[in-house]
């Protein structure tokens, strides 16, 4: 996940859920994003465990494209709108 551009502040969250089953096809990878006055977001992406290094890297674009815009559209949130999505949540 080192293809992630840094400045937009997309960590990777290990250790989120469970394990997969050993016979599981797909994964959930997820990242956060989180703002200067507390709030954070999740994203989550569905990675299929099947595909081999080459296929993960041909799709590498578009998954940092996709994180990349679902973080500028966190980050596009005034703080005030930050609060609220806070308050609005019960997982804290
Ligand atoms: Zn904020």
């Amino acid at each position: 996940m080192a293809a992630l551009p840094g400045d937009i502040g997309i960590r990777n969250v290990p250790g989120m859920g469970s394990e997969p089953a050993p016979d599981a096809t797909t994964r959930d990878v997820h990242f956060a994003v989180s703002c200067d006055c507390g709030a954070s977001v999740l994203l989550g992406i569905e990675v299929s465990l099947n595909k081999t290094a080459a296929d993960i890297t041909a799709v590498m674009p578009t998954i940092v494209s996709v994180l990349s815009d679902q973080a500028k559209d966190f980050q596009a949130k005034t703080c005030q709108e930050h609060t609220l999505m806070r308050m609005g949540s019960t997982t804290g």
